[in-house]
């Protein structure tokens, strides 16, 4: 096949696509990658050891489709979930990117809408977008909380299809009170999804919108195995709520979304839970020190319940990120202007990064 002579904007491409550029934090090979907030700890050997064994287990039946409906997965994933959250209310997918795809698909798509508080995460407006549904960016408060009037106030404005609320938030950091969950609830006149793919770095106090799932048949709480559970190469994120949402994604997964290896290895991983989410506490007591020594360093810091730190501000982030960068660390930029993005890593990661950080300030 000869290099193409055409660009994308030669095909019929659909109209509301044209012009745009895909998503893609950079995926570069430098000493130090702390831009994508992925748990910084692999797999021990008795783990990888597990891990191709359940892999070798079902290598011999890989001729056959694997289970379309995830029982077993689902199962442990519940078990996992504690909180009274049963098998037939949990779904699986690949990432929770996939498991948000499926919610536009049976509960967006055209003449609907969807409304997220920013800055929040922006791959809830792009699949949004995708889904042929309109996104309405409402905002978060100055400190980057969500206070429950102002929720309520942005919901009942603007009366969205389906609500996202992002606890802890991505780029922020920030965790939503219950208030403000049950707060919107009340009010939302379609499906409330909270994203809680960075929930077990929680500080204490902090309640997971779980314990809201009985009595609210529209309140979705999503989860992923790519951060805490440092699963992020299978591709498995997952939810929680009634049992008639998981029906409703029935009618759009594809038929075998989720492979026999991934739902292998992710059983194993939930299996080891122990050892993988071992170092959650480690990453959150280092995450503490880091907005602690960021806050020393004259620096404005948002409170983080999450695996990674917001901070700033400065005029010209991209002269800082790109300094940091020089020195082998890779951050993100991203977020409102003037502030960067840190994930946490290990102790050594860190120390690399406190010194890229002060020699490029
Ligand atoms: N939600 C939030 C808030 C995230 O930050 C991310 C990953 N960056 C995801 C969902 C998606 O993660 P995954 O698809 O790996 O589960």
């Amino acid at each position: 096949m000869t290099d193409s002579t055409i660009s994308l904007n030669d095909l019929p491409i659909r109209d509301d696509l044209r012009g745009q550029e895909p998503y893609g934090a950079p995926q570069l090979d430098v000493p130090v990658r702390l831009n994508t907030n992925e748990n910084p700890y692999p797999p021990s050997p008795r783990l990888v050891a597990a891990l191709s064994e359940a892999i070798a287990d079902i290598a011999g039946g890989l001729n056959r489709y694997p289970d379309r409906d995830a029982v077993e997965l689902r199962k442990d994933l519940a078990d996992y979930l504690g909180n009274g959250v049963t098998a037939r209310q949990v779904w699986a997918a690949n990432g929770s990117n996939e498991i948000i795809q499926q919610i536009l698909q049976a509960f967006g798509g055209p003449g609907r809408t969807a409304l997220g508080f920013e800055p929040s995460y922006s791959m809830h407006p792009i699949i949004t977008g995708v889904s042929g549904t309109r996104w309405i960016n409402a905002h978060r408060d100055e400190d980057f909380g969500l206070e429950a009037e102002r929720a309520v106030a942005a919901v009942e404005e603007h009366r969205p299809d389906i609500v996202f609320l992002t606890s802890p938030n991505n780029p922020t950091g920030t965790a939503l009170s219950l208030d403000a969950i049950e707060a919107v609830l009340r009010v939302a006149p379609g499906m409330v999804v909270v994203d809680e793919a960075y929930a077990e770095f929680r500080r204490e106090g902090t309640p997971s919108a779980l314990s809201l799932l009985s009595g609210n048949p529209r309140l979705i709480v999503t989860r992923t195995m790519s951060k805490a559970f440092a699963m992020a190469g299978t591709r498995v994120g997952y939810l929680a709520a009634d049992p008639a949402v998981v029906d409703a994604l029935l009618l759009v997964r594809l038929p075998y979304h989720l492979s026999a290896v991934t739902q292998a290895v992710a059983r194993t991983a939930i299996a080891h839970q122990e050892e993988l989410l071992g170092a959650v506490q480690t990453l959150r007591d280092e995450r503490d020190a880091l907005v602690a020594w960021l806050r020393g360093e004259g620096l404005t810091v948002a409170d983080s319940d999450a695996n990674f730190v917001l901070f700033g501000r400065f005029p010209d982030r991209h002269r800082v990120w790109q300094g940091i960068l020089d020195r082998g660390v890779l951050i993100r930029e991203v977020g409102p202007p003037e502030w960067l993005r840190v994930s946490v890593g290990t102790p050594d990661e860190m120390a690399a990064f406190r010194t890229a950080l002060k020699e490029s300030l």
